[in-house]
Parts: structure tokens; sequence; C-alpha cells
């Protein structure tokens, strides 16, 4: 039903799904730049079609609701929440009698930014695995936001700037919720802070922030990207601490890769549980995994499922055409 060659096509149509060359019509999962690019048509949510549009200028672009089926060609595609990022999508495509889930990256957990996560069944998955090993467990979503109060008001305590850092669309607005309904006030960088506005269209606020100024930080969480770590900006600042949040925080070493003081597990993708919980809910015959460990097919064969990386379709087509 589909090949794949950096993107997922659907065969015998001029439909992609995420990918990362120039194509005629392509679904965009979500607005992360691993997944995005400009092509001549995109198919998308509202919110990835604004962070887009941001990111990478405006494309031709068909918005899509979720759960609203759209007819191209032969086929017909339906968008579910991912519950990733604000605006993220599961792609179902619905083809000569087959039901075909690509999952784009996803969370279990909800987030309090995100649209909470639809899952569909379906008979084909391909799926993201980024922490698929057991390693990968996260502690719960309620105590990590704690943790990272706690640093914030620690700091505040000792005189110190909290410095917050995540990846700029996502995780730094999450952070950005998190802190806002904690009541703390936010300075906010200017390539996160362009994301926010968009955030707040779609009703998300953050309470009390601003752009960030060098004189009026006082009382103020900074929240930065992860690329403005060693920025001037931050190096500036006189007494300063800086939790950096992501999934790969639950290994120690961590905090001594990014520079950082901290680092906490605060992640919008799921823990090695969640993925299972996953794959179990769509129930699918025939799985491709991506964007992860080469080892994950490996779990789920042990638990019984057909499972398989991406990347080795294309060498099985090539197999395929070679014998004819
Ligand atoms: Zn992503």
């Amino acid at each position: 039903m589909f090949t794949y060659e950096k993107g997922i096509q659907i065969t015998g149509l001029p439909l992609w799904l995420d990918s990362t060359r120039k194509v005629d019509t392509c679904v965009v999962s979500h607005a992360h730049m691993d997944h995005a690019k400009k092509h001549r048509q995109i198919i998308c949510t509202e919110p990835t079609a604004k962070f887009l549009a941001r990111r990478l200028g405006k494309s031709p672009t068909t918005i899509l609701d979720y759960n609203a089926p759209y007819e191209f060609e032969d086929c017909q595609i339906t968008l579910f929440p991912a519950g990733h990022i604000l605006g993220s999508a599961q792609t179902l495509v619905e083809k000569d009698g087959c039901r075909l889930l690509y999952s784009g990256d996803f969370n279990t957990i909800p987030g309090r930014t995100v649209e909470p996560i639809e899952i569909p069944q379906a008979d084909t998955l391909i799926m993201e695995s980024t922490f698929g090993r057991p390693y990968y467990r996260f502690p719960a979503r309620r105590i990590v936001e704690q943790n990272l109060i706690d640093f914030v008001r620690r700091n505040f305590q000792q005189g110190n700037v909290p410095v917050v850092s995540g990846y700029t669309l996502g995780k730094s607005q999450e952070a950005m919720k998190i802190l806002g309904d904690a009541g703390f006030k936010l300075s906010v960088h200017g390539s996160v802070a362009v994301l926010a506005r968009v955030y707040e269209k779609f009703g998300i606020d953050f309470g009390d922030w601003q752009k960030f100024k060098r004189d009026e930080i006082e009382g103020k969480v900074l929240v930065i990207p992860r690329n403005a770590i060693q920025s001037r900006m931050v190096e500036r600042l006189e007494k300063k601490q800086i939790v950096f949040l992501s999934g790969w925080a639950v290994s120690r070493k961590m905090k001594y890769r990014y520079g950082v003081d901290e680092a906490l597990p605060l992640s919008d993708h799921c823990d090695y549980g969640g993925l299972l919980d996953y794959v179990r809910k769509v129930n699918p015959k025939k799985i491709y995994t991506t964007h992860g460990f080469a080892d994950f097919p490996k779990y789920l064969q042990d638990l019984g499922f057909d499972a398989s990386p991406l990347e080795e379709v294309k060498q099985v087509e090539r197999r395929v055409e070679s014998r004819e």
C-alpha cells in the first residue's frame, strides 16, 4: 500500500506522508522540522499550518479538522489528534479496503497545551519509536511538573534567575503553561514567544508573560529554546540556574551533555510502556517502526507482533523489483 524513500508514498498516488524532500501533495503530521518541509500542496491541521507559515513560510495548504474524512483520488484521509504538540496528527489512509495508520510523533500522556490523543484501529501501522527501549520509563507527569515548580521556587529563594529550556515548539510552551498556571511571571525568548502567540490564538492562556527584556528579568522565570543555552543572553545573567526539559533526562548523563544544572524528563513523546499501549490499541496486523532505536521491532516481535523497521521497506521493494 506504500513505499518508503525519504517519506511514505501511498502506492499509485501523488500523495506522501511527512516527506523530507519536496513533493506534490504531502500530509505534514506536525510542525517539527524533522517532519515538515515546503511542498506543492500540504495537508495538515490548522495549528500546524499556522506554525509552518511562521517557520517555513506559507505553502498552498488544505486544512483538515480531526476526525473529518477527506477524499483524495481513490483514497480517504482522516487525521486524529496525536497528543504530541498542538495540532499534531496521526494520519489514517483508507484505500482498497485497507487501513494504514501513520502515527507521526505521538504521546499517550495528556499535556496542557495539546489535544488529547485519539487512537484508531488499523491493519498496518507505521509508528515512531523514539523511546523504544524498556530503560525509558518516565515518572508520572504530575511529579515531573512538581519537580519543575520546585526548581523555580528554590532558585527564586536563592536569588537566582530560574532558566527553563526545551525545544522551541511544543516543550517550551508546555513549560510556559505549567509555570503560568502555577502563578509565576515569565520572560520568554523571542523564538518561543512568536510561537506562543499562535497558541494564544487557539485559546491557550499562559498567564502573566512577556518577551524577554534584560532590565525586566527580576522576579521572572526565563524560558529559552535549547539553542540559546550558551547564548550571550543567558551568559550575561549573573546568578542563574538552568533546567533542561527532555525525555532523555531519564539518563543522568543528560545534564552534563547539555551543559545545564538540572534536567527533568518532561517529554512530548510517550515512554516505552506508552508505545506498547499504543500498539495494543491500534491492534495492527503489521507494524513498521521509524524515528527510534533499531532494536524496537525485536521487542514488539517478542510480544507476538509482526514488526520491522520502516527503513527496510525500500530494500524489500528493491529485492522484489530485482526478481521481476
Ligand atoms: Zn515532533
